[in-house]
């Protein structure tokens, strides 16, 4: 992909955002680009996905943007693939033993308006968005670029092992990481890329290691009261709205906690039909945060309390629905050297950060967690854009040319993976104490399970457990370790 070819898909793209579990549109155009390279292997959205995913729209709004999808001109044959809204897809190439690297990106769009006045781009250029209350407004659509570059470019280099790019559907309303964890897909990962443009980073900067992340709950809570005459019979209503006014008084009060920060939001509300009617029904939406997992899950559990109580108060029952979910993580130190190397040699990058806070949430780290949990590395990956409007305001937009900063980046630190995929291990190795190494080395057992070759790598598979009176520990499925022949 030449970087005009960059340019015009990520301006394709830029003129049909679509929300969580529509990506239909975007979805075709990602695997209908990934057909013409000849990839081992493309799966599509049901072979991604697990069942039970959260946020999924109705059928009928599901159909609509089927419609516009294909309106547009996207191919029937893919749309016809998503079933039940399971949009997004994952590139495979598979090139015999070798470690397994995986770069996710995101790919859905925003509800908000996008600007039309002639200090925006997007307007000017004529690819403004062509569905109209939605909006690219955080760039997806320059990952979903970004996604295709670093294949053309993994394709155009020698390596083995296995690459996977995943094109994941519903990051904004913290939806779509978690059923593809849990559809086992990434079980295999040993080293795992995720990525965004701009962070308030210009043109030029690469941060290696976002970390931070704010843990999120979402939520939707409905309180149901019995509606009544406001004026002849006020006294056997049961009013929902007072319900919902006293809960979200309360969740603001909830205490900030000593141990780090947290985030409450109420950020809709609606209840109630007419001034004379006493309402039986009303809806708020919000979110919980906090600077860990913990302290996220510990407001949580006293917004709920909150809830409930303002619930009772007013007679009335009440169910909170849990939306979005995502744990904090941290990115892997190995994985943050190994892109400030390769940032450091890319020509058009003038500032390396080697780490950085987020001071958001994001659900890549579903996927971080479970590659850390199962041994293996993953960082988070900011590429420095110019944005003349924030995130998720009508203004933002991206500077195309960090498209082709975060390839050449992204591809080359891929590439360097797959070709050291254990400098970062030995590294860390080498600054364990003599005391902990001895007592590692005296407790440790190597299950060995197989030798493999293929050209110029050993593959060893194995199985670790150590074990010490205290406790013990085991690799939970074979890992593999690779050596170079030569
Ligand atoms: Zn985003």
């Amino acid at each position: 992909m030449s970087n005009a070819e960059r340019v015009d898909f990520r301006r394709d793209l830029h003129q049909h955002p679509e929300p969580a579990w529509c990506e239909y549109y975007t979805t075709a155009r990602i695997v209908d680009a990934l057909e013409t390279r000849g990839i081992d292997r493309i799966l599509v959205g049901p072979e991604i996905l697990q069942s039970g995913r959260r946020g999924v729209p109705s059928t009928s709004t599901q159909q609509e943007w089927k419609e516009q999808a294909l309106e547009a001109g996207a191919r029937e044959d893919i749309v016809s693939r998503l079933t039940d809204g399971q949009t997004g897809a994952m590139a495979v190439i598979e090139n015999g033993p070798g470690p397994t690297v995986a770069l996710r990106v995101d790919i859905d769009g925003l509800p908000i308006t996008e600007d039309t006045t002639d200090e925006h781009l997007p307007s000017t250029a004529g690819f403004r968005s062509t569905h109209e209350g939605y909006m690219h407004a955080c760039g997806h659509d320059g990952h979903a670029t970004i996604g295709i570059g670093v294949l053309d470019q993994l394709l155009q280099s020698e390596f083995d092992g296995t690459v996977k790019i995943i094109f994941q559907p519903g990051e904004e309303q913290i939806v779509g990481a978690e059923p593809i964890v849990h559809a086992g897909i990434i079980d295999d990962v040993d080293y795992l890329y995720a990525t965004h443009l701009g962070l308030d980073h210009p043109t030029g900067t690469i941060v290696a290691g976002i970390s931070e992340f704010l843990a999120v709950s979402q939520f939707e809570t409905s309180f149901y009261g019995s509606a009544a005459h406001a004026g002849a019979h006020p006294e056997s209503g049961e009013n929902a709205v007072q319900a919902l006014a006293a809960a979200v008084q309360n969740l603001y009060a909830i205490p900030r906690h000593s141990e780090g920060a947290t985030r409450v939001n109420v950020g809709t509300v609606s209840g109630g039909t007419a001034t004379n009617i006493i309402p039986e029904s009303a809806t708020i939406s919000g979110e919980i945060r906090g600077e860990t997992t913990q302290l996220m899950e510990s407001t949580e559990t006293q917004a709920h309390q909150i809830m409930e109580s303002a619930a009772r108060m007013h007679d009335c029952e009440m169910e909170i629905d849990t939306m979005g979910r995502a744990p904090s993580a941290e990115s892997d130190s190995e994985l943050i050297e190994t892109v400030a190397t390769v940032a450091g040699e890319t020509a058009q990058v003038e500032s390396v950060v080697r780490r950085d806070s987020l001071g958001g949430s994001e659900d890549a780290t579903h996927m971080m967690r479970h590659v850390q949990q199962n041994g293996g590395k993953a960082t988070y990956v900011a590429i420095g854009t110019d944005h003349p409007g924030g995130h998720h305001t009508p203004r933002f937009d991206i500077d195309e040319q960090s498209l082709e900063i975060g390839v050449a980046v992204l591809a080359d630190a891929i590439t360097k993976t797959l070709h050291e995929p254990w400098a970062g291990v030995s590294s860390r190795e080498s600054q364990t104490p003599d005391s902990i190494a001895g007592l590692r080395r005296s407790n440790l057992d190597c299950g060995f399970l197989s030798l493999s070759q293929s050209g110029n790598w050993w593959a060893l598979d194995f199985q670790l457990s150590f074990v010490t009176p205290d406790w013990s520990w085991s690799t939970a499925q074979p890992r593999r370790r690779l050596h170079s022949v030569s």
